[in-house]
């Protein structure tokens, strides 16, 4: 008997305009009571369709209830269960911060308020800027960016300006092989050649290596840590010596910052610049695409750099204290994004760090670790464990020792589903082969990650015994295993006329 964390509905359902039957409506409007008069007199005949079809479905009240509801119910979401994919970060979204975001005077402000009627939204920015510089230890803070890919593309752009400013902007940027490919993008798109340097044998950066590559053509190097392997960057402030010696710079991709928030911070290690996902870290909604949120953190000595307009207070004669918007920064790398980046989810992420505390956040990032490390010691008998050593926030395993049955990570991930678990991230990182990357966060009890684990050794098992269960799977679906790549390149995005049926 499969133990399922949770179960989908999966009736099939059709499109709504499958479901149109000529007729139906689903309004009823009072008789009428002035004279009828035909349409042309009103609007014109030349704005009228030549056939009497709009295309829209012909449908009850209770059909679209239905059919929505149905559709909602297909889809999987942290609110449903665990969400392990690795290097995503996906976490419970406390209710508090949706309700705070949906506060009129947050939800409702608009942008081109004057400076001296939005006080109290300019305050929040504040604040936001002066926490996330406090945990950092980055003091200059710019929330513009709207996701982590642009938050590096701006840090880049506050390195090269730094770096031109200093007489050279240099041409080369380091990146690990193990890194997020937005980390190579990024500095490509800024204008700079991308060298890769390898890991070593621990998933960490290899000094020698990085003392031979280390010149005067390198503006900087771009590190996640922990790394893409959940692992702690132990040199890290030895590899920043070497960068600042050489007279480049440190950018940190600070995507994994669930595994040090309230711990550790990347400013007290010799990093200057970081980009954190507020998506990720800070508890606002992701997937689907957005709204994120990817601020930059940077060391004052970089923060004239920092995109404008930047928040600056003032205190008038009698001690009043005001924020306003300062545009006037030459040294600016300009805007990055239209008005303030994603205001609510930065209202979302204050909430966060408020409700829980400097206790809290450090508490969170203890669980996490502790919930990755509770996961690596259970599955470690039954998967190859990629690299050894302690992980921190996620942990990451391999197909190896499934392969010699013809099951591979895809297939593992497929079958988890059956289970009523969203897979994990698999393939990712590129440096481990056949990679199964699960970060638990510290959303989960003990009953869930417990349910995952058990959910995870008996895949193992049944590839040991029944190869062909794990490898036709998923089976509890309403599609079983798709061709993803014809489903991505030939999507069938099909609208039936009511009258080709
Ligand atoms: C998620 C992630 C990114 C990119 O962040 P987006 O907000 O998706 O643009 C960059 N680096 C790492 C390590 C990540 O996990």
């Amino acid at each position: 008997m499969i133990k399922k964390a949770s179960t989908h509905i999966s009736q099939n359902e059709g499109t709504i305009f499958e479901r149109s039957r000529p007729g139906r409506v689903g309004y009823r409007l009072p008789a009428l009571d002035v004279d009828e008069s035909p349409i042309e007199s009103l609007i014109g005949r030349d704005l009228l369709r030549n056939d009497d079809l709009a295309g829209l479905p012909e449908v009850s009240e209770v059909d679209v209830v239905r059919h929505f509801t149905r559709l909602s119910t297909w889809n999987y979401a942290v609110d449903l269960g665990m969400y392990p994919l690795g290097s995503c970060t996906m976490k419970y979204n406390p209710k508090i911060n949706e309700r705070v975001s949906r506060f009129d005077g947050f939800a409702s402000a608009h942008p081109y308020t004057p400076d001296e009627l939005s006080q109290g939204n300019l305050r929040l920015i504040r604040e936001l800027e002066v926490t996330l510089g406090e945990i950092t230890g980055l003091p200059a803070v710019s929330l513009q960016p709207a996701a982590g890919a642009q938050g590096e593309m701006s840090g880049l752009m506050v390195i090269r300006r730094c770096l031109e400013s200093r007489g050279n902007p240099r041409k080369i940027v380091l990146v690990p092989d193990s890194a997020h490919g937005t980390n190579p993008a990024s500095a490509a798109i800024c204008g700079y050649d991308v060298k890769t340097i390898k890991s070593n044998e621990n998933g960490s950066v290899d000094l020698d290596n990085l003392r031979e590559v280390v010149n005067q053509d390198v503006a900087a190097l771009m590190l996640t840590n922990p790394s893409t392997l959940g692992m702690f960057e132990e040199h890290i402030v030895e590899v920043c010596q070497i960068l600042h010696e050489a007279g480049g710079l440190v950018y940190m991709d600070g995507a994994n910052m669930n595994a040090l928030v309230g711990v550790t911070r990347p400013g007290d290690m010799g990093v200057d610049v970081i980009h954190l996902n507020l998506h990720k870290t800070f508890s606002t909604p992701h997937g689907g695409g957005g709204p994120g949120s990817g601020p930059i953190c940077v060391t004052s000595e970089l923060e004239p750099y920092l995109p404008f307009p930047r928040i600056v207070e003032e205190t008038d004669a009698t001690g009043l204290k005001t924020l306003r918007l300062d545009f006037n920064r030459p040294m600016s790398i300009g805007r990055v994004r239209a008005f303030h980046g994603n205001y609510s989810v930065l209202v979302r992420a204050l909430c966060y760090i408020l409700s829980l505390g400097p206790d809290g956040l450090r508490e969170a990032t203890e669980t996490a670790v502790l919930n990755a490390n509770y996961i690596a010691h259970h599955l470690m008998d039954d998967y190859e464990i990629a690299y050894h050593g302690k992980p921190l926030h996620e942990v990451i395993f391999s197909d190896k020792h499934q392969q010699k049955y013809g099951v591979h990570t895809l297939d593992i991930a497929k079958r988890l589903i059956d289970y009523g678990f969203h897979p994990m991230t698999i393939y990712f990182p590129l440096i481990v082969h056949g990679a199964i990357m699960i970060e638990p966060t510290e959303s989960e009890g003990r009953e869930e990650i417990d349910l995952f684990i058990d959910a995870m050794r008996s895949i193992a098992k049944e590839a040991r015994e029944n190869p062909d269960l794990v490898k036709n799977a998923p089976h509890n679906t309403r599609i079983s295993r798709l061709d993803e790549a014809a489903a991505a390149r030939k999507p069938v995005l099909r609208w039936i006329k009511p009258n080709d049926k």
